[in-house]
């Protein structure tokens, strides 16, 4: 069995941004020669998520506001967590939902996707360099 790692970086220029990493995890793909296997990739940070759908610039602004709907940044008082002195309680929530990692399996060399399915990075405390972890394991 082949394994294959490799973390991605961000350092996004807004707190929050949705960025489309489909062709970076190609990329990956492409390097690992893995042909049948799975792919694993998740956010290496509790503030930051990792998900699979639509790349269409209305939902991507429907899930922000969503997003700040459930837990909205300000007040920074209203979170228990910013009590520590952070102000990103808000984050921690929102990576919650939107999740940890993504895993898709890898089928004649290519990401087995469903119709329109695409890998997004979601960023919800950036303006800071932060990880993504891309594991790919099979032969
Ligand atoms: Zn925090």
């Amino acid at each position: 069995m082949k394994s294959f790692r490799k973390e991605l970086w961000f350092n996004t220029t807004q707190r929050r941004e949705y960025i489309n990493i489909t062709s970076e995890i190609n990329n990956c793909l492409k390097e690992s020669g893995i042909r049948e296997g799975l792919c694993l990739v998740n956010a290496m940070h509790i503030t930051a998520s990792v998900y699979i759908n639509d790349a269409e610039s209305g939902l991507i602004q429907d899930y922000d506001d969503w997003l700040e709907k459930l837990a909205p940044h300000a007040p920074i008082s209203h979170y228990r967590h910013n009590h520590t002195g952070e102000d990103n309680g808000d984050a921690h929530l929102k990576r919650q939902i939107m999740g940890r990692e993504v895993v898709v399996a890898i089928t004649n060399g290519e990401l087995d996707f469903g119709p329109w399915e695409q890998i997004y990075y979601a960023e919800f405390d950036g303006r800071r360099r932060k990880r993504v972890l891309v594991k790919i394991i099979g032969e």
